[in-house]
Formats: C-alpha cells, sequence, structure tokens
C-alpha cells in the first residue's frame, strides 16, 4: 500500500510539523503501522486497546500538567540557557572528586557510542565479550593497584562502597561485635552514608582518630589512605595490632595515589574502596562514576556487586562471563549480599580504558607530576609563612590560615576561578590534579599571598619541591604489566582496540533488545548530548552552589515534572539506582512511623513475585520480610495478603508491591490492597521501576502508593550502559516529605527532618539528569502518554503474534497484557527437549539479545518491545521467535536428533561454520543463515556456547595470559 504523501494537498502552517518534532521520531510505529497492529488485534483504536488494557479503577483521562513537547533544537537551546547558568571555575576541593582529562578517543568512541552507552548488562555472554573484556580490565586494574586478589566490577559510590565493607566484613567475621570504628578522618559524606547504613542494621558506628582504634572490640574499622586531609599516614603497625584482635581493615583510598603509594594489599587490608572517577570520567557534578571494590580470594562469595570472570566456550576457546551468577546480589531475595543491581558499568569501562591507554607509565608519570606541583606548592606556602597541617601527602594539602581563610579562598576564586576546600578551624584544603600546571600553583600562590609580590615561579621550582611520600611507602611501577596496558598507546591502536571490543557485542544499535522489566527504549542523540557539555560535566559536586544554578533548576524542573506526572507530592534525585531508591524509600517509612512512637513496626509484606532487589533492600532497612502469594494470574493473592496483614497487623511496617506487577498485569485491585495496608497501619511503597507503562494513563500517587521509585535508565531514557550507571528517583506522598534525604555537605538538600544520605552527592548521578530532562521536555504530555499507549500496542501485537507458537502468560481481565508479556518456552522443553537457554542462544544466530530468562517465572522469557520498536522490527524479532519454535518441533519430530540441532549448538560462530568439516544433522545455512534479512546484515558471537559451570568452578577474575586458558581447558 504506498503511503499518502505530504505534497498530495495543501496543507496548513500548523500541519507543517517542525523538522525537529521529536515524538514522532521516538516512538516506533508510524500511523499506518499502528493501525495494521491494531487491525491485528481487532481492536478500534489505540484508546479502546488502553482501555481494555488498564483497569477502569486506575485510568486517569486528564493530561498531565507538564509544558507543550519541545522540538530537539529548542529543547537543546533551554537546555543550553540552563547550562549556561552553570560556572566553571577549577575545582581544587578534593574529597575524592578531581579534575580528569578524558582522553578524547575515549569521549567520543566509547561515552558518546550507542555501541557502549546502549549496551545490557552482560547476562548473555556471548554477545558481551566486548564489554565483559574492559570490565575485566577494571577489575584488573584496580587489582594491581590495590594489592589484593579480587576485585568487583564497580559499585555506585565511594560513600556505598564503605557502607558495603562495612556489611561484608561483618557478615564474614568471626567477631559478635556490633561496633565499627570510622577514622575521623575519612571523607565526611563516607562518614554519613555509613551512619545511614549503620543505624537500621543496628551497628555501632564510631568515628575516631586511628590510632584509637586497639582495643575497641570493633569486628571491623575504616581508614582512609590517603586521609581527607591528604595526610599519608602509615597504617601497617596498627593493622597487625588489629589483626590481632580479630577486627578487619577497610581501606578507602585514591587510584592514582596508588601508583606511587604501596598499595593497601601488601600491608594487610582486608578490604580496599574508593572512586574511579579521575580516571578519565567527567566530575557531572557528582556522579555517575564508578566506585571499586577489592578484597581477599576467600571473601568471593560474600562480595557486593558482580564479578567478571574467565571461562571457556563449547570449544574450548577462553570466554568471559559474569562469574557466580547464581550468586548474583539480589537473586538471593533477602539473604542477599547487597541490593545491587544496576551498578556502574559504561564507567567502570572508561576507567578501565584510560589506564590502558595510558598504561603503567603513563599512569606513574601523572601521579608523579600531580605529586611534584603539589611539592612545589607545599614550599612555596611555607616560604609564604603558611603551616602545613598534614606532615606527608600525594596531591592535598591542608594549610592553617585561620583568619585568612575566606579572604584567601575569595580572592582564589575572584582572582584566578579556582574552587578550594574550607574546613572548619579557618583550614584551607588544597587538592590537585592531572589538569594542574606549574600556572596553577603560580595563582594558588597568589591567592595565599595577597597583595604581596610572590617572587618565585613554579615552573623553576622544581627543585624545591618537597617530597610528600613517607619513604617507606613510596612506590615504584610494579603495576599493570599485563598485555592490555601495554598494548594501546597510540590512537590508532585505541581506536581499533575500542572498534573491536564493540564489534563483539549486540547493543541497541544493532537490533532490538526486548528485556522485560528492562524497558530498553531509544536514547536519542539529542538527550545524550548535553551530557558531555562542560557546563554539565565539569562542575565538582562541593563547589559553591551559586557555581551550579542551572544544575539546580534543570534538576528541580526535572522532579517537579516527575512528581506531576505520578502523582506524588514530592521527589528526591539522589538515589543513583533503582534499589537504592528502594532503599531510600523504606528508610523514609521507617523515619515516619518513628516520628509517631510506632518504631516498633518491623514487618514489610512483599509479593513472592518480586524483584529480588526488594527483599535485598527491606532486609538493609533493617526490616523483617514476610512474603505473601500470587495467584494464578500473577496478581498478589488478595486472601492471603489479608491473612498475613491480619497476622503482623500491628508490626506492619509496610507492603512492597511492583505496579505493574512483574508478570506485566495491571492488577486491578491495587487500590483495595494499598487500602488494607493503609487500615492496619502500615505504608505502601511502589516498586514504579517500570512506569512505562503507567505514564499520562494511570497515576500513582492517586491509587494510595505513600512512595515509590522510578527508574530513569528504564523509562526515562538514561542508556543502560552495559549494566548502569542508572538513577532511582523517590516519589513521596505529602507526610512523608519532611523525611527526605539530606547531605552533610548541603544545608539545603532533604526535608526539614532529612534521613541520612543514601549516596555520597546530595544529587547522586547529577550529570545524567541531562538526558531525562530532555526526553521530558521533548515529548511533553502529549508525547509521554503517546509513549505508553504505543507500548502497550506494540506489548499486545508481539504477545498476539508469539501465541502463534507459545502459550502467552498472564493475562488481564479484557485479555490484555500491559507493557510486555511472558512467553512460555517451557512447552518446547516439555514436548521437544528444548530449554530457555536453547531459545536464548539460538536467538544470536538471528542477531538477537534474548528477552529476560527465568524471570519471573523459571523457564520461560518475558519480552518487552517499549514504544520505540517499528511494527516491521517486532515481527523480524516475532518471526525468530516463531522459526525457533518451529525448529523445536522439528527436533520433536525426530528430522534432528535431540543432541545435535541447529538449537542446543546455538550460538554457531563464524569459525565453526567455515570449518573445513562440518559433521552436523543440519545444513551450515541452517546454522548460520535461519532468516533471509542475516544474508544482508549478519552478527557473528565471537565465541559459542559458553560455559558457566567450569568458570565458576575455576573462578579467575584477572586478566589472563590468554594461552593459560586454552591450556586449562584442555
Ligand atoms: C530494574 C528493576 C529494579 C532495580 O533497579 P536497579 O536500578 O537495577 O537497581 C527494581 N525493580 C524492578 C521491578 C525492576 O525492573
Amino acid at each position: 500500500m504506498a503511503k499518502q504523501r505530504q505534497s498530495d494537498r495543501k496543507p496548513s502552517l500548523s500541519e507543517l510539523a517542525q523538522s525537529d518534532d521529536f515524538i514522532g521520531r521516538h516512538i516506533g510505529p508510524d500511523a499506518d503501522e499502528q493501525q495494521a497492529m491494531l487491525k491485528a488485534l481487532g481492536v478500534e483504536s489505540l484508546q479502546d486497546l488502553v482501555d481494555q488494557a488498564v483497569p477502569s479503577t486506575i485510568r486517569e483521562t486528564e493530561r498531565m500538567p507538564l509544558g507543550a513537547p519541545m522540538g530537539e533544537q529548542q529543547a537543546l537551546d533551554a537546555l543550553r540557557a540552563l547550562a549556561d547558568q552553570n560556572r566553571q571555575a577549577k575545582s581544587l576541593i578534593g574529597l575524592g572528586f578531581h579534575n580528569t582529562i578524558t582522553p578524547p578517543v575515549i569521549q567520543r568512541n566509547v561515552l558518546e557510542n550507542p555501541g557502549w552507552y546502549t549496551a545490557y548488562t552482560p547476562y548473555q555472554p556471548e554477545i558481551s565479550q566486548g564489554r565483559l573484556e574492559a570490565l575485566l580490565n577494571f577489575q584488573q586494574m584496580v587489582i594491581d593497584l590495590t594489592g589484593m586478589e579480587l576485585a568487583n566490577a564497580s559499585l555506585l559510590d565511594e560513600a556505598t562502597a564503605a557502607a558495603e565493607a562495612m556489611s561484608m566484613m561483618q557478615r564474614v567475621s568471626k567477631s559478635k561485635s556490633k561496633r565499627f570504628l570510622v577514622d575521623a578522618n575519612a571523607h565526611p559524606q563516607t562518614i554519613a552514608v555509613m551512619r545511614t547504613r549503620a543505624e537500621p542494621l543496628g551497628l555501632e558506628l564510631v568515628v575516631e582518630t586511628p590510632a584509637n582504634f586497639p582495643g575497641q572490640e570493633a569486628f571491623g574499622v575504616l581508614v582512609q589512605y590517603p586521609d581527607t586531609t591528604g595526610e599519608v599516614p602509615d597504617h601497617r603497625k596498627l593493622v597487625e595490632t588489629l589483626h590481632g584482635e580479630g577486627t578487619l581493615v577497610a581501606v578507602a583510598t585514591d587510584l592514582l595515589a596508588l601508583c606511587r603509594l604501596q598499595a593497601p594489599g601488601t600491608w594487610g587490608a582486608d578490604v580496599v574502596l574508593g572512586n574511579s572517577q579521575r580516571f578519565g570520567v567527567p566530575l557531572g557534578y557528582g556522579g555517575p562514576h564508578a566506585a571499586f571494590f577489592a578484597t581477599h580470594d576467600k571473601y568471593k562469595r560474600n562480595v557486593p556487586g558482580r564479578i567478571i570472570g574467565v571461562s571457556v566456550d563449547t570449544d574450548g576457546t577462553p570466554a568471559l562471563r559474569m562469574a557466580l551468577q547464581t550468586r548474583e546480589q539480589h537473586i538471593r531475595r533477602d539473604k542477599a549480599t547487597s541490593n545491587i543491581c544496576t551498578a556502574q558499568v559504561l564507567l567502570a569501562n572508561m576507567a578501565g580504558l584510560y589506564a590502558c591507554w595510558h598504561g603503567p607509565n603513563g599512569l606513574w608519570t601523572i601521579a608523579e607530576r600531580v605529586h611534584r606541583l603539589t611539592g612545589i606548592l607545599a614550599a612555596g606556602l611555607q616560604e609564604l609563612g603558611f603551616t602545613r597541617v598534614n606532615t606527608q601527602f600525594f596531591d592535598t594539602l591542608t594549610v592553617e590560615a585561620g583568619d585568612q581563610a575566606q579572604t584567601i579562598v575569595k580572592r582564589a576564586l575572584d582572582d584566578h576561578e579556582i574552587n578550594l576546600r574550607v574546613l572548619d578551624g579557618g583550614r584551607i584544603g588544597i587538592a590537585l590534579d592531572e589538569t594542574c600546571t606549574p600556572e596553577t600553583v603560580d595563582a594558588l600562590l597568589q591567592a595565599f599571598a595577597g597583595e604581596a609580590e610572590i617572587g618565585m615561579q613554579a615552573a623553576k621550582m622544581d627543585g624545591k619541591a618537597v617530597d610528600g611520600l613517607p619513604a617507606a611507602l613510596a612506590r615504584g611501577i610494579d603495576y599493570l604489566d599485563h598485555a592490555n596496558f601495554n598494548a594501546v598507546h597510540t590512537e590508532t591502536e585505541m581506536l581499533r582496540y575500542l572498534r573491536r571490543l564493540q564489534s563483539k557485542d549486540i547493543a541497541l544499535d544493532r537490533s532490538m533488545i526486548p528485556l522485560g522489566s528492562c524497558t530498553m527504549k531509544l536514547n536519542a542523540a539529542a538527550e545524550m548530548q548535553p551530557v558531555s557539555w562542560p557546563e554539565f560535566a565539569q562542575i565538582h559536586p562541593f563547589a559553591p552552589k551559586d557555581q551550579a544554578v542551572g544544575y539546580h533548576k534543570m534538576a528541580d524542573d526535572l522532579a517537579d515534572k516527575l512528581a506531576k506526572m505520578t502523582g506524588f507530592h514530592a521527589v528526591t534525585l539522589q538515589p543513583n539506582s533503582g534499589a537504592q531508591g528502594e532503599y531510600a524509600g523504606l528508610l523514609l517509612i521507617r523515619a515516619y512511623h518513628e516520628s509517631r512512637g510506632e518504631g516498633h513496626r518491623s514487618v514489610v509484606l512483599i509479593p513472592t513475585s518480586a524483584h529480588g532487589t526488594n527483599p535485598a533492600s527491606a532486609k538493609m532497612a533493617g526490616y523483617q520480610v514476610q512474603l505473601v502469594d500470587c495467584d494464578d494470574h500473577g496478581n498478589v493473592d488478595v486472601e492471603d495478603l489479608k491473612a498475613k496483614i491480619d497476622k503482623h497487623r500491628d508490626k506492619l511496617a509496610g507492603l512492597m508491591v511492583t505496579y505493574p506487577s512483574t508478570h506485566g498485569v495491571f492488577e486491578s485491585a491495587i487500590k483495595d490492597i494499598c487500602a488494607r495496608v493503609h487500615d492496619a497501619g502500615g505504608q505502601v511503597y511502589m516498586d514504579g521501576a517500570n512506569l512505562n507503562a503507567l505514564l499520562g494513563v494511570a497515576n500513582p500517587g492517586r491509587f494510595g502508593a505513600d512512595v515509590a521509585h522510578m527508574n530513569l535508565h528504564k523509562t526515562f531514557c538514561i542508556p543502560h550502559g552495559g549494566g548502569g550507571p542508572g538513577v532511582g528517583p523517590v516519589g513521596v506522598a505529602e507526610h512523608l516529605t519532611p523525611f527526605l534525604p539530606g547531605h552533610p555537605l548541603d544545608s539545603e538538600c532533604g526535608g526539614d527532618q532529612a534521613i541520612g544520605p543514601i549516596c555520597a552527592t546530595p544529587l547522586g548521578s547529577a550529570g545524567i539528569l541531562p538526558i531525562s530532562w530532555m526526553y521530558t521536555a521533548m515529548m511533553g504530555a502529549e508525547g509521554l502518554t503517546r509513549a505508553t499507549e504505543t507500548a502497550i500496542l506494540n506489548a499486545n501485537y508481539l504477545a498476539h503474534r508469539l501465541s502463534e507458537g507459545y502459550p502467552i502468560l498472564y493475562r488481564g481481565e479484557n485479555g490484555r497484557v500491559a507493557h510486555e508479556c511472558i512467553v512460555d518456552t517451557r512447552v518446547l522443553r516439555d514436548e521437544c527437549g528444548i530449554s530457555v537457554d536453547d531459545v536464548a542462544k539460538r536467538l544470536i544466530d538471528f542477531g538477537y539479545h534474548a528477552p529476560t530468562m527465568s524471570w519471573p517465572v523459571a523457564g520461560a522469557l518475558m519480552v518487552e518491545p517499549t514504544e520505540s520498536e517499528s511494527k516491521a522490527e517486532i515481527d523480524r524479532f516475532c518471526e525468530a521467535l516463531l522459526t525457533i519454535a518451529r525448529e523445536a518441533r522439528e527436533v520433536e519430530k525426530g528430522t534432528w536428533p535431540q543432541a545435535d540441532n541447529p538449537l542446543v549448538n546455538a550460538p554457531h560462530t563464524l569459525a565453526q561454520v567455515t570449518a573445513d568439516s562440518w559433521a552436523h544433522a543440519y545444513s551450515r545455512q541452517d546454522a548460520a543463515y535461519p532468516a533471509e534479512h542475516l544474508l544482508h546484515d549478519k552478527y557473528w558471537a565471537p565465541v559459542s556456547r559458553v560455559d558457566n559451570a567450569y568458570g565458576d568452578r575455576h573462578l579467575v577474575c584477572t586478566c589472563p595470559p590468554i594461552e593459560a586458558y586454552r591450556e586449562a581447558a584442555e
């Protein structure tokens, strides 16, 4: 059918859409395709379909009170106007955040490259070898610099990593003590986040000078090295003493300092953690950055977050994968080691690649240069008569300035555009970094000297530099000798290395990623561009607030829109993942009950279908988890809920309920469920990670939820980044507003009875908020509503098409699903001997990433197309899954043997199908080209099916000298 042409009649001016109109570009199916899909569903209009899918009890038809949609250019201009209200001074504030130079080759080819930023978490190793290698580089870098045996592939930030260390040490410690000691000279935000964490867990957190640690019967301690004043303490004896007392030691540290300072692993640390931001990741007003976490091999099963390991594929070729996956955090629910799901993969990749780019010599040089400049500054300040607080240093000096402090800090800013840290008692902190030059030092000396002539020049003071490193702790280059850190120091080599890694993977730039519950929708270029603007990227989180006016306007506007869309009274943007949002929300509920003298409420009800992060977060918030059954339709079993409410009435703190349900349905009893919980004095926590089926058609704040988190990295277009970053804002009803999380370094952050901070910085991952701001600005109420409706249309169309080959589990009352559906592949297992794994791996031969596997239903697939996919792409995907069902039937018929067919052998590598011998019961063509479109565009998995059991039996989490693993597999 020929499409109608715009020129067939003369349109009016208002019909002539602006060329940068975004809505039509974001939404996949055009009007003709939508008509065809509705017809296939036997529905007259999109409105009719939505009416069938969304229960009338919660249906909203009123338009959300947001501005009109903007075109791409218009929105960029509007955001530019806000960005221009930020002031980019050079922040030498330190506190774990430093200026850094993102190598342009990494900025352009990783940070700004959809091949990297649109990838999913590497659960499917065969299509993730590229990003897995980058993560392994990150782990190896951390292992080498910290001197530990094992590192994970990132945590959310340094402060939460410290809190995770505390929790892990308590789990592994033999001590019965509940006491944990923190270095009084740890970064203040780290202490504050640990305090927030310790309280509900019943741990006693004591802030102390490390010299006083011995003899206090603590199960663990944390020291900062170098500490927040810049001092480089020698903790070797202390650690020995503490170990003698059965106390474990965590060290918060700095990777650049470790290029010149002895690794904590060599002096006995049990956990080493910190922020990898200064390895090429922009400041972004606080995040996102990858925290690192390293420990002993013996604690591998207790480590929070994900670990990348080495295994082999079916041909014995080395292949990477996420190790110990079954142990992966939240999957163990309330027994989980932590609630970490989304972490900081994209940023960890950048930091690891920064190390590859500079190599060991380059890193040592950067560290030595920073230290030398600091030494010159120290000499100059001495000459000017200032006293240094810290005797030893790497890159940070704390200087006694007495009553001159304010004047000096003001002069540094006014005359030199430099921000300094102001500490108590007239002390000034100065942290140098790789962007500093001799001119920076001159400017600093001038700021301290005032009108007086400084009479010295940093460029000529090399010989006078004070050596701040304790001789016993200085370090030469004994790190990063693996090939990956020594091979790609020219841009040509780096460019090709990045390209090689990227080509191994499937991300959204290749094909639809239909992962249920993950909402892998378009991450538009116009949304991504502002992330790189220096006005957003180069602001220090603790810069004076009047330098971040544009940031706060942008964030406030986004928070305000999120509140309006969801019907909540207020929204905090602080949590840096969905699971952190859950944790924050539960702490708000806790604070609310306590404020009413009902702190004894200790039970949280959670339906069995909940995402594993829910029970894990509840546990962290100090709650006892009681499960509630689900009925045959995947809804909360209201009878069981009533019984559980009755049983725990006096102790009921609340219910965590996912909406739409994890089975992809709108349950109609939701209002009734909320009312029952309220009746019993409980609060309702809604897991709104997946708002994609709700915006504009229902309003959670109005159907009874008191608090909810929403994942900006799902519904609001922040790309998944291969497993992070994310943002998990929390919306609250009015009565919870006073408790919104605060921050020790920002008195305006949070409510007037604020709970402690959830993460290291007041705005969490502020640097990626522009993405969601752009999305909401460009969509407006109209576009967001159309997106929801189209997501529902796409999911229902997909369910309809797939029902030809598979049962579709769980539908709402009118036989409709919400924005995703569960495809029951168990029929193929039962009737043809083909597992859900076989189906998932065979999809790779078709160029597709598998849908969500075995969650929430073991053995089934959960498929979510999102509104961004066109009918053509959805059809192509459905054809693939239907072809797979037909192939399985051939196995059932005996055309192909059970043990040798294209399904059980999938995915097929290029090496396999081009090998001289081919001994299979099916043809090479059947193996590699099961669909015609593949003739024009074929993705080849770089490895065949990866052996998970082998990888766990032989856990290796370091960069392999490749040959070693080939031998091991033989
Ligand atoms: C994704 C998801 C979460 C967890 O979000 P993270 O950002 O990965 O921590 C929680 N609940 C549901 C239903 C989700 O889909």
